[in-house]
């Protein structure tokens, strides 16, 4: 097993050989479950193509449009290739369901927020079953009071928590549920929380549950970092509505802005009536040259979820084997692309990222340092080296200053980059004492 070493010159990084085999070793410990990400990569890219292929994916499709893009063929085919992968051709005669997938949505945030504006109305109430949502929907939902929040247009807000952040509280929400309840929202994926990812099959059980209760309420899942992480997505398990951002992993590296909504007709109307007028909906917003790279990221995206993922086990069976608290744990069903790693020291959190930062494509010489970060009470560290700015597909490192010390790692574009990024970082801690080496052997 010198081979990699000697041939392709891990040591040109500074990477020492007890590092490097241990490395070595736990890769092939990892064969199993890696030959089963490989798999589902492998099915989710036929259904890809599938879906290209279905809608006549042309040369004509990558065409500039302009102005008001008016007719735009790319734009409405690349549109009907998302509605037919997620709703995974069970509607072939397209009266269910429909898509919206632009540019014009900046990000992961602004496609969710869009989404509930457009589909809830005065009087209404959000419901929450798994607690409290990802950081920026407090400002979207009011929780944090903000100009132009849901609550501003008196849309309430319910939630109610995962039990030790991993169980649905169904009296709770049995309670919850009520007569205005117009929208329940399902956040897949932990985010930066301390909670547990929600499996598709785990999203279909909740779903079930809520439509025994109110059979017609609408079921929206923040689907951000879940993409082609499994075989099915929660449209399968009778999710309404899909949301995310094309700078993780549906974009697949190549779309450098974007989000999505994919689901029932009606709410992608809603919704595109608000992202442009009421009237013109989907029929104007200009591609500009972005259908391509939305197009050819699309084509990617299994791949490249694939190798996030690899990513994000190779680093939790590492860190896990130094004594350190992951999650999730390598015998856990993955349903995102985020590792958590508990490091327990401010110095361990410093070598870890800055050994990511060491290992990008772009910007590998900048150190990392804490700083402030409005929002947060303790400074926080970051690792990026992206092509395209904010990118979480891409592989990035972060974490707040305080107890326990723990990383958020996601993303890596390529299996090599993202190996090397662990390596560096288990390299910059074990010059600097920051695990137990005999444990490397
Ligand atoms: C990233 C993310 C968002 C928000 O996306 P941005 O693009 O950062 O605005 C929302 N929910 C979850 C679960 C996410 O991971």
């Amino acid at each position: 097993m010198d081979i990699k070493e000697e041939i392709f010159g891990y040591e040109n990084f500074g990477i020492e050989r007890p590092v490097l085999s241990f490395g070595e070793r736990v890769e092939e410990a990892l064969f199993e479950r890696f030959k089963s990400i490989e798999k589902i990569a492998e099915i989710n890219s036929l259904k890809v193509l599938h879906s290209l292929q279905k809608n006549r994916v042309s040369t004509e499709c990558f065409s500039v449009s302009t102005g008001y893009g008016y007719n735009d063929y790319g734009r409405d085919t690349l549109e009907k290739v998302y509605r037919d992968y997620f709703s995974e051709f069970l509607d072939p005669d397209n009266e269910k369901y429909d898509a919206l997938v632009r540019p014009q949505i900046t990000c992961g945030t602004h496609a969710l927020a869009l989404a509930l504006l457009s589909n809830l109305r005065p009087g209404d109430e959000l419901f929450s079953p798994v607690g409290q949502p990802y950081d920026t929907l407090l400002d979207v939902i009011g929780i944090n009071p903000t100009k132009g929040s849901l609550m501003e247009y008196g849309i309430s807000y319910a939630e109610s928590p995962l039990i030790d952040g991993r169980y649905f509280d169904f009296d709770d929400i049995k309670k919850k549920l009520n007569d205005r309840t117009a929208l329940v929202t399902i956040q897949r994926s932990r985010g930066y929380g301390a909670r547990k990812t929600l499996t598709v099959d785990e999203i279909g059980e909740l779903i079930s549950f809520i439509r025994g209760i109110k059979p017609d309420v609408r079921i929206m899942i923040d689907n951000c970092y879940g993409e082609f992480t499994e075989l099915h997505e929660p449209l399968f398990v009778g999710a309404d509505l899909l949301v995310g951002s094309l700078i993780k992993n549906p974009g697949g590296g190549l779309a450098p802005v974007g989000g999505y909504l994919v689901g029932r007709k009606d709410m992608i109307e809603n919704a595109a009536f608000r992202l442009t007028s009421p009237g013109l909906g989907k029929e104007v917003g200009a591609s500009l040259d972005m259908t391509r790279p939305f197009m050819q990221g699309f084509f990617l995206a299994p791949e490249i979820t694939k190798n996030a993922m690899k990513t994000a086990v190779f680093a939790g069976e590492c860190f896990s084997r130094l004594g350190f608290t992951v999650s999730p744990a390598n015998d856990e069903k993955r349903s995102d692309i985020i590792e958590s790693i508990d490091l327990k020291s401010p110095e361990a959190l410093i070598a870890f990222c800055e050994g990511i930062q060491a290992a990008a494509p772009v910007d590998s010489f900048v150190v990392p340092e804490p700083s402030y970060m409005p929002g947060y009470a303790d400074d926080v560290i970051m690792a990026a080296g992206a092509f395209v700015q904010g990118s979480s597909i891409e592989l990035s490192a972060d974490g707040p200053l305080r107890e326990p010390f723990r990383v958020f790692l996601q993303g890596g574009l390529t299996w090599p980059s993202g190996r090397l990024g662990v390596l560096m970082a288990l390299q910059k801690m074990y010059e600097r004492n920051l695990y137990d080496k005999s444990l490397l052997c």
